[in-house]
């Protein structure tokens, strides 16, 4: 049957009577009571429809502002006929989460933002058809799994996000023995210890690493490189390694009063709040507490909504940039408001305040003016005179972003190049400076997204095949 709308009878002007519509969203007050996601699927008419507003375009720029180049328009155009298995087929041949990354992609900033009835109308909901398609088939028990006859190679993968998982399905379905070391006690890097369940609900993190399982992949977890194995270690047994170890060296609060009681960095409140075991970490009470978030990427605006949901009295994020400056996804920010967290923007802190026990009473702050662009091309804030002024608060989190974990000086990790501010060096096979060591995602990017972390991966599974079939080096040399 051909996929080609004109030929079956799709209109080509549909998006001219029929306005993008979003998926169903739980009322912010029910939402709050609970972590359970926030959006769910729209129903099979609703897709046809929406996916009919598609013009396959000839050039589809929402092809290019996929970073994983997804097949859009062809997934589209047979979800506007009902073809949901052939669409979700199609879609997961480019991507290794295609379920995960309609959850948790911005997508207003990439295929969206490209699609070309983006202006003047509102685009194609590309997210929403991805994500209802790959569910389909999911809940149909179709796909998903690829098994290939095994073909005597060994990789490791070090670390099991986005890019170690994506990494660890590319070889396993080209026929490689893949075993992932995940120095966490369940695999999911920052999908299950980082993002919270409300955007992307932990069973379907499980579901996926299920199906890699199924698919041969073997994951010891509680095993972390540089302590408990050594990357020669790793060689010796493995014909390639991948180090998708992220960047998850939170970035430090340079104020005075920082280390006061109830400064706590971002993400281990995070982890804690929504990762599906039980941490080692000290327990934080937000219940009825005044919460000051400090930063404006994904994970302020995450903390932001993980305190309304734990009983939070009031929800402040201060940030020196404005909204327009502001990297956290515009559609988490709207989530955020909605859920009654309050903005200050072009808010710098000067010193977080604390009462004789050493406990923190508030953060001092002054306001920013938004000067001439920076490196970045961001323009550069710079404080306003005789602007302070002090936001009241019990508990201060730190979302300032990550840097990579250096690797520990003298263990064998430490010959791997890294950049000027600790990111791993990769060419454009994603081989890092050591032979047959690959690398992708965070570690190579810093903080990122996850598309990005799984297009890594992927990248780094054709590099480990081209390195190991094409090239044929020895195996390499034993490590005394
Ligand atoms: C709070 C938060 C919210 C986010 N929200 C979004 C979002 O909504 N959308 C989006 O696209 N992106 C989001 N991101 C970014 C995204 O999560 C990351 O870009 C992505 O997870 C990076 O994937 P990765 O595979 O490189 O690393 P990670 O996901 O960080 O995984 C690295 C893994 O390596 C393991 N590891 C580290 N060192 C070792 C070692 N020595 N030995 C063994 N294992 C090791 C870690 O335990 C971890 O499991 C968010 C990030 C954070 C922090």
């Amino acid at each position: 049957m051909s996929h080609d709308p004109l030929q079956t009878g799709q209109a080509r002007y549909a998006w001219r009577e029929i306005d993008r519509r979003e998926p169903p969203k739980r009322k912010a007050e029910e939402r709050i009571t609970d972590f359970h996601e926030i959006y769910s699927l729209f129903d099979e008419a609703m897709i046809r429809e929406q996916a009919s507003r598609c013009v396959q375009c000839v050039s589809p720029a929402c092809v290019t502002g996929c970073p994983l180049g997804n097949r859009i328009p062809e997934w589209i155009a047979l979800a506007a006929e009902g073809r949901f298995l052939e669409a979700a087929e199609i879609s997961r041949r480019t991507s290794s989460m295609p379920e995960i990354c309609p959850r948790v992609c911005p997508q207003e900033r990439l295929c969206e933002d490209a699609c070309v009835i983006h202006s003047p109308e509102e685009p194609v909901c590309i997210g929403a058809i991805e994500k209802f398609i790959n569910e389909y088939a999911l809940a149909s028990g179709n796909g998903h799994i690829a098994t290939a006859p095994r073909n005597g190679l060994r990789v490791a993968v070090v670390g099991s996000g986005p890019g170690g998982l994506a990494c660890a399905d590319e070889l396993s379905r080209m026929g490689y023995t893949v075993t992932v070391y995940e120095s966490q006690l369940l695999p999911g890097g920052l999908l299950l210890f980082g993002i919270p369940a409300f955007k992307l609900d932990k069973a379907v993190v499980e579901r996926r690493i299920n199906i890699l399982k199924q698919q041969g992949v073997e994951f010891k977890v509680g095993v972390t490189l540089g302590k408990d194995v050594s990357l020669s270690g790793l060689l010796e047994n493995h014909q390639a390694v991948f180090l998708g170890i992220g960047a998850l060296k939170p970035k430090a609060l340079d104020v005075p009063g920082a280390d006061l009681q109830g400064v706590i960095q971002g993400l281990p409140f995070l982890a804690q709040k929504n990762a599906p075991i039980a941490l080692d970490l000290p327990p934080v009470d937000v219940n009825g507490r005044r919460v000051v978030v400090l930063g404006g990427g994904d994970s302020a605006m995450d903390c932001l909504r993980t305190a309304i949901r734990c009983g939070a009295a009031e929800v402040v994020c201060a940030y020196r940039r404005d909204l327009a400056n502001m990297p956290g996804s515009r559609k988490e920010y709207a989530n955020a408001l909605e859920e009654g967290a309050r903005f200050l923007f072009l808010t710098n802190p000067l010193a977080i305040e604390g009462n004789g026990d050493g406990n923190v009473t508030g953060v001092r702050c002054v306001r920013m003016e938004l000067g001439e662009p920076d490196a970045s091309g961001r323009r550069k804030p710079r404080p306003v005179a005789g602007s302070e002024f002090q936001i009241p608060a019990d508990l201060v989190l730190v979302a300032y972003g990550f840097d990579p974990v250096p690797f520990p000086p003298g263990s064998d990790l430490a010959r791997i190049a890294v950049n000027d501010w600790g990111a791993t060096k990769v060419d454009q096979n994603q081989m890092t400076s050591v032979p047959g060591v690959f690398a992708g995602g965070d570690v190579v990017r810093g903080p990122s997204l996850v598309v990005h972390a799984v297009r890594d991966g992927r990248r780094a599974a054709a590099g480990i095949h081209r390195y190991l079939t094409e090239l044929k080096p020895s195996p390499a040399p034993a490590q005394p």
